[in-house]
């Protein structure tokens, strides 16, 4: 029989279940076994692998030997329970299923033609996302808003600021080129995406105004007020600002209700980027969250951080599609078709920078359906508890002190004894391989940031956590002393 070279169906179900187990022994290695932060050097992982692709295919073991003894030494386990660094990047069973299911329907979604399941499906799950964590009715597909899962926060921040310049230019910048003089606003807080995507639409990184924050990192809205007034005057357009919802550094709330007042009497398009945060909307008592929402022109957060939906999934909403969609539309021959030209259906490719699309409304509905509303609350509850546990212990220290606000999973903090004290100890105890922490400067300050939200996360978890970062303070300030 002549070769097909394909992996036959009885080999791809053995080794679907290997690598099944594979996964659930990983789980279970990587809370105990392995170094949290990866130890390896620069080079090192590419070093072993071979120069060369093979020649003659090779079996699914050597893949998969080649994973366990090439590729983990080169892994950073963010699934890890005690990774407490940068954000969550959660993930759970439900979801590794649904992005299973969605590589072996092996969709491209780009139009409603192209699998009409696919777009329906996700237009459904993103209006119930917006019930689901109360956000205005605005943002419903229903109405003349609606909500595309993008693949980042960072793609849904430009994609809301070239909806707002092409808005705001009368739709004629995508034709000639910026022409007027264009600025924009964040606080000097907000996430580096805002600041990529100016530089990409063509406004110009100098053309974004970074907006002085308070004493608790939030926006003051009395300083962008100034900016807006002052740039008017020499004769400069604002057009969007993006207020964020949970900042990067120490998950600070800018003042959106206010901030939106303004954009709307200003015309003005806002954006609200919460990431992180949003997700914790999902309970009523952190609705204070979505205040001001109903103004934003905009929305997005993040399922693939902290809804237990793995990388890459993020949730954008518009109030007006009709601005998004002119503003990235583009229609080829090639891609004509009846569904298309009748006008009764989403394209997808129109509300985002690529064209081809993954089927990724699957693992977010599987994670819904499997938890329930109740489940993902639990967990995001148990998560901000955790976290206001760690707080407490901080404030009840004499060696270390908050570094800022702590309202939901994040927790700033620094050790009372200055920078340097500091750096030793995130060092140390990130080559301990026991748990992975990151830093960040708050008032000029080098602070240490405390992030709960990775789905096995436990009391425990965040006690040990807790001592080990004692015990190294002690360890740094006597070696440092001696
Ligand atoms: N916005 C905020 C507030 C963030 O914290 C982050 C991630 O750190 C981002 C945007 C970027 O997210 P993404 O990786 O989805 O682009």
């Amino acid at each position: 029989m002549e070769t097909t070279y394909h992996m036959d169906p009885e080999a791809f179900r053995r080794h679907a279940h290997e690598l099944v187990d594979w996964i659930i022994d990983y789980q279970e290695r990587r809370s105990h076994e392995l170094p949290v932060l990866s130890k390896a050097r620069p080079g090192e992982i590419r070093s072993r692998l071979p120069a060369a692709p093979p020649t003659h295919g090779e079996s699914f073991e050597a893949m998969l030997r080649d994973v366990d003894e090439i590729l983990l030494p080169g892994i950073t386990h963010w699934q890890s329970p005690n990774f407490f660094a940068f954000f969550p990047a959660n993930s759970s069973y439900p979801s590794v299923l649904g992005e299973l299911l969605s590589a072996g329907l092996g969709v491209q979604g780009m139009l409603w033609a192209t699998s009409p399941a696919c777009t329906e499906l996700e237009t459904h799950v993103l209006d119930w996302v917006v019930g689901m964590l109360d956000l205005p009715r605005r943002f419903l597909s229903t109405g003349p808003g609606g909500g595309v899962i993008q693949d980042s926060a960072s793609s849904a921040t430009l994609c809301a600021l070239l909806a707002a310049r092409e808005r705001d230019t009368g739709f004629a910048t995508n034709d000639r080129g910026v022409e007027q003089p264009l600025v924009a606003y964040a606080s000097s807080q907000a996430h580096s995406s805002v600041e990529k995507a100016v530089g990409i639409a063509g406004i110009g990184k100098d053309n974004l105004r970074l907006i002085e924050v308070d004493e608790t990192f939030a926006m003051r809205a009395d300083r962008l007020e100034e900016r807006i007034r002052e740039d008017r005057e020499r004769g400069f357009i604002p057009f969007f600002v993006c207020a964020t919802v949970g900042t990067t550094s120490s998950n600070a709330i800018d003042p959106v209700p206010g901030i939106g007042a303004l954009c709307q009497d200003q015309g003005i398009w806002l954006h609200v980027d919460a990431a992180m945060a949003g997700t914790a909307a999902l309970c009523p008592e952190f609705r204070f969250l979505n205040e001001g929402l109903e103004r934003a022109d905009s929305y997005c957060f993040n399922p693939h951080k902290w809804m237990f939906t793995n990388f890459d999934c993020d949730c954008f909403y518009v109030a007006d599609r009709a601005a998004l969609i002119r503003s990235l539309s583009i229609l080829p021959e090639y891609l004509k078709n009846r569904a298309t030209e009748s006008g009764a259906v989403i394209d997808y490719r129109d509300w985002q920078i690529p064209l081809g699309r993954r089927f990724r409304a699957l693992k977010l509905w599987f994670v819904i359906r499997h938890y329930g509303l109740n489940g993902l609350r639990a967990h995001v509850r148990r998560h901000v508890e955790l976290a206001q546990a760690f707080r407490g212990w901080v404030e009840a220290s004499e060696s270390f002190e908050l570094a800022s606000p702590a309202p939901l999973n994040l927790v700033c903090f620094r050790h009372r004894d200055g920078d340097e004290v500091n750096r030793a100890i995130l060092d140390r105890l990130n080559r301990s391989g026991e748990l992975y922490l990151t830093h960040t400067v708050l008032d000029d300050r080098f602070t240490l940031r405390f992030c709960v939200g990775q789905t096995h996360t436990e009391l425990d978890h965040v006690a040990a956590a807790w001592e080990r970062i004692r015990e190294t303070a002690d360890a740094v300030r006597n070696e440092l002393q001696s």
